[in-house]
């Protein structure tokens, strides 16, 4: 990793940390609670605000590949993150249980923690994320039945934890990992809302949205107004992530965040002319101003409405973790 990454280089955990937490060794089911030491660290292959995240794997059992995010508590203090942490640990908990799990969706299979850090194992997506893909493709866009499947996955992750009462808030090619079998996985619930946590204030990052760079163009209008998260500003995600499969380039595209939010809010954008017609008719669905009128919202059909359209014509729903993906990484 660069030497200018955000995480001092000192402040890097390494697989043979040899602190143990006298309270951290049993989980509350009397369950001895993993270390790094459980854990080969065979890469490092990202960084994140407050994190690094490594490919590892487990040293006995299985030894299966995971990702370890590794938090650093004092700039998850530092960056006022403690509550949007706990919050993602405890959303991936819940869609982690045997009962509540997606193939469509990161796996949290520990946490354990020490005196600098907490660690999530994560579920392993050997070919990162979905922009990363795109990149290495001709014109650095998917075909059309690559963006049908990538898309069908991503809504199966979507209705599941819209199910869950959960809106995941940074829906992106970014957060849509690929798996070793090419299948993907919806993964960072940094930004989810509980839509059942009832005082919860809304993160400021996305409230104001001039810090946060890299996701303007995925915000829907209604957040950029300060009207109620609904599960529907993921779905004008979605919207923008069709687009964004079949051209390569982002439907509300400007110079600034401030002109971007015009485009967002007069909704200013532009098909292609190769742009497929089931597609456009789609994403127009879905990439309206109203979110009670978003194709997929409860209001405008739900999650069926979306499934049933022309665009995903051909797709077997309830056989898509098992069909072979499009493309051969
Ligand atoms: P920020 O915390 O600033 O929002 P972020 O969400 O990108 O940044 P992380 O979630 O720590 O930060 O992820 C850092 C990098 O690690 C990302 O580039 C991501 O692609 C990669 N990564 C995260 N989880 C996994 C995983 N399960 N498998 C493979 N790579 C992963």
């Amino acid at each position: 990793m660069a030497e200018d990454g955000l995480i001092p280089e000192n402040m890097r955990p390494t697989s043979s940390s040899n602190y143990v937490n006298p309270d951290a060794q049993v989980d509350e089911h009397g369950n001895r609670m993993k270390t790094m030491t459980d854990y080969e660290v065979l890469k490092e292959i990202g960084e994140g605000s407050f994190s690094v995240v490594y490919a590892a794997r487990e040293r006995a059992g299985q030894k299966r590949e995971a990702a370890i995010k590794t938090c650093f508590k004092k700039q998850i203090i530092k960056l006022g993150k403690v509550a949007s942490v706990f919050r993602e640990k405890r959303v991936l908990q819940t869609l982690s249980e045997a009962e509540s799990c997606s193939p469509f969706i990161v796996q949290l299979i520990a946490t354990f923690q020490d005196e600098n850090h907490l660690y999530f194992v994560l579920s392993y997506a050997k070919y990162g994320d979905l922009l990363q893909v795109q990149m290495k493709r001709p014109d650095r866009k998917f075909m059309k039945e690559e963006a049908k499947f990538y898309a069908a996955e991503l809504w199966m992750a979507l209705t599941h934890i819209h199910g869950h009462d959960f809106v995941h808030l940074d829906v992106k090619l970014e957060n849509i990992l690929v798996k070793s079998d090419g299948h993907t996985m919806l993964s960072d619930f940094g930004c989810v809302k509980d839509l059942n946590e009832k005082d919860e204030k809304l993160d400021p990052r996305i409230r104001h949205s001039a810090i946060m760079p890299g996701t303007a163009q995925y915000v829907s209008p209604e957040i950029l107004q300060r009207d109620p998260v609904t599960p529907s500003c993921d779905i004008w995600a979605f919207g923008v992530v069709i687009y964004q499969l079949l051209t390569g380039k982002h439907c509300f595209h400007d110079e600034s965040e401030y002109l971007i939010f015009k485009r967002i809010q007069k909704l200013l954008y532009k098909f292609p002319d190769e742009f497929p017609e089931d597609a456009k008719d789609l994403v127009e669905k879905i990439l309206v101003l109203q979110p009670t009128e978003r194709l997929g919202a409860v209001e405008s059909g739900g999650g069926e409405a979306v499934a049933k359209h022309a665009f995903f014509e051909g797709i077997e729903w309830d056989k898509l973790h098992e069909t072979q993906p499009p493309i051969t990484l």
